[in-house]
């Protein structure tokens, strides 16, 4: 069976699955990414884009949901569980507190690392 649901004006998600639980779980999965960043937690702007930053050596994949408002460059991002490689959204810091602005983040400047991970968050 198929299941559609529309969650916002731009987005319909549709999954695919042979009972109605298999289209639960790739229902919510899909809901967990693609519904609620349609609006900047920073700004309130509507023009959200979704992104991938690599890597310098493409070892790693970054997925975020840039705001394109001019001056703010907000981004939610999103982790990648290790174990099966689900995404989900970062709504906590490395401290397990929750982040501001329901998980957007303004970046304060860039650090690189050893990884050659580019832009991160500096400071609180
Ligand atoms: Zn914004």
């Amino acid at each position: 069976m198929k299941v559609q649901r529309k969650v916002s004006a731009t987005t319909i998600l549709e999954v695919e699955g042979a009972t109605a639980r298999a289209c639960f779980e790739a229902m919510a999965a899909l809901e967990a990414v693609f519904h609620g960043y349609e609006v900047c937690g920073v700004c309130g702007g509507k023009d959200t884009r979704y992104e991938l930053q690599h890597s310098r050596d493409m070892k790693y994949t970054y997925y975020k949901v840039r705001c394109q408002a001019e001056g703010c460059g907000a981004t939610f991002r999103f982790g990648e569980r290790t174990v099966d490689h689900v995404l989900f959204p970062q709504l906590t810091d490395d401290q397990g507190r929750a982040k501001p602005n329901g998980g957007w983040e303004v970046y304060q400047g860039e650090r690189k690392s050893a990884s050659g991970e580019g832009a991160r968050p500096v400071g609180r």
